[in-house]
């Protein structure tokens, strides 16, 4: 597409989550003109449900393009914080919490040997403490770890305030947001370009592209539309407690939960990995082990207070890695989906690099591993867990 072009598309986004909303907002900026399409409310499923940490979870498993790609996004965030800050006068609370992985003698796996390699290789700052150093470090970790490993530059971000910052930064640049507009089904032009989506109650809104961004949604919508996309939810539940502020210092990271400390003294304790379709709702027995592992991990909070707990559907992929570019054999339609445990951490560098691409750039990073017509392959560790319900 040539620029001039470029600067007028009009864009219908499906999905209001964190995904579509700030793509959305970089295809603002670049001049386009976009319109989110969200079937309930913008931000209240993952992208809302979510943890904020801002950190691959066990990378050394995933190909060497998944580090790159998020290590791209991280970059974007100071950027990020600064123009919401600006835009919106709202503080989505990004900050370098740090991430610790402490390791006790009973542990399943040992993560240490590929971390350490991993942060290695790329250049990410880890120190290594032992016993003792651990409980100077992170007084609430219990007395029986042997050790561990502290990324002190790992972030994290409030994930409700994130979205309604970048909500709050759509409506201030007037982008066109439909919240009750539920998408069914795509038109396309007689040279089968995309012509325009069709909504649940009859509507049709013309555009010049669309893009897929329907979170755990988008594998069923795509099916409409005559897509194969192996997108599928991926439930998971947490449980937040409240103690005083500066308890916990750093985000904990551990096989059995993660704990991760909020400015404000709450702690949210996360997160199964089920796979039991859509079905929503909290049960007794996840949350029992989520505060069991909290107890054994990090007695420090025994006294904390439970407030609430919540469960979101991640967007799971059989490798673990997002649908991210053009649909083959289908212009004008694209696809940013299947972010699965890392949608909050990969959502600047979806928006900056989806954004121009749709726009005409190329990336410039290699998107092969994330093409939506990649062969399905189901990797054991970081994909899809076996079905249980
Ligand atoms: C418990 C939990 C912990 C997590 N922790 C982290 C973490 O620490 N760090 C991290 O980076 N990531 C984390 N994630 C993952 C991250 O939250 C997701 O990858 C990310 O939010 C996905 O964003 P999304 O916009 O694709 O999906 P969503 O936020 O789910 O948004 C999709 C939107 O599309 C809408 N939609 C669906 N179908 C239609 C339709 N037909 N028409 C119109 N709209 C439609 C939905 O209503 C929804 O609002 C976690 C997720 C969970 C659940």
């Amino acid at each position: 597409m040539k620029s001039g072009e470029s600067a007028n598309m009009r864009v219908a986004v499906i999905g209001g989550g964190i995904i579509g909303c700030l793509t959305a907002l970089y295809l603002h900026r670049l001049g386009a003109r976009p319109l989110v399409l969200e079937r309930g409310r913008t931000g209240q499923e993952s992208s809302w449900a979510g943890a904020g940490i801002l950190c691959p979870i066990h990378p050394w498993l995933y190909p060497d393009s998944f580090t790159h790609l998020i290590e791209a996004s991280l970059a974007l965030y100071p950027e990020l914080d600064a123009y919401l800050r600006d835009s919106t006068g709202m503080d989505i609370e990004w900050r370098k919490s740090g991430l610790l992985i402490p390791f006790f003698a009973d542990d399943h796996i040992d993560h240490r040997e590929a971390a350490l390699a991993w942060s290695r290789r790329f250049g990410w700052q880890v120190e290594e403490l032992d016993a003792r150093q651990t409980r100077e470090r992170e007084p609430a970790i219990g007395g029986d770890a042997t050790g561990s490993l502290l990324w002190p530059e790992v972030g994290q971000v409030r994930n409700p305030r994130l979205l309604a910052a970048v909500r709050r930064a759509l409506e201030i640049s007037g982008v066109e947001v439909r919240e009750g507009a539920e998408v069914t089904g795509l038109n396309e032009h007689a040279d089968g370009r995309v012509a325009s989506v069709q909504l649940a109650d009859g509507e049709r809104i013309s555009a010049d592209a669309v893009l897929l961004a329907a979170g755990s949604w988008s594998g069923e919508l795509a099916e409409h539309i005559g897509l194969r996309l192996p997108v599928e939810p991926v439930k998971g539940q947490i449980v937040l407690l409240r103690d005083r502020p500066g308890l916990l210092r750093h985000i904990i990271k551990h096989d059995d939960a993660y704990m991760v400390p909020r400015i404000d003294g709450h702690v949210l304790v996360g997160a199964s990995m089920e796979r039991v379709g859509f079905r929503r709702g909290t049960t007794e027995d996840v949350i029992g082990a989520l505060l069991g592992a909290t107890r054994r991990i990090a007695p420090g909070l025994a006294q904390a207070r439970v407030v609430e707990q919540w469960m979101g559907f991640r967007p799971g992929t059989p490798d673990g890695l997002p649908y991210l570019g053009p649909v083959e054999g289908r212009p004008g339609l694209w696809v940013a989906s299947g972010h699965y445990r890392n949608g909050v951490a990969l959502a600047p560098g979806t928006a900056d690099i989806i954004s121009r691409w749709m726009l005409g750039e190329v990336p410039g990073l290699d998107m092969s591993d994330f093409r939506v017509d990649r062969p399905r392959r189901d990797v054991g560790p970081i994909g899809l867990p076996v079905r249980s319900g």
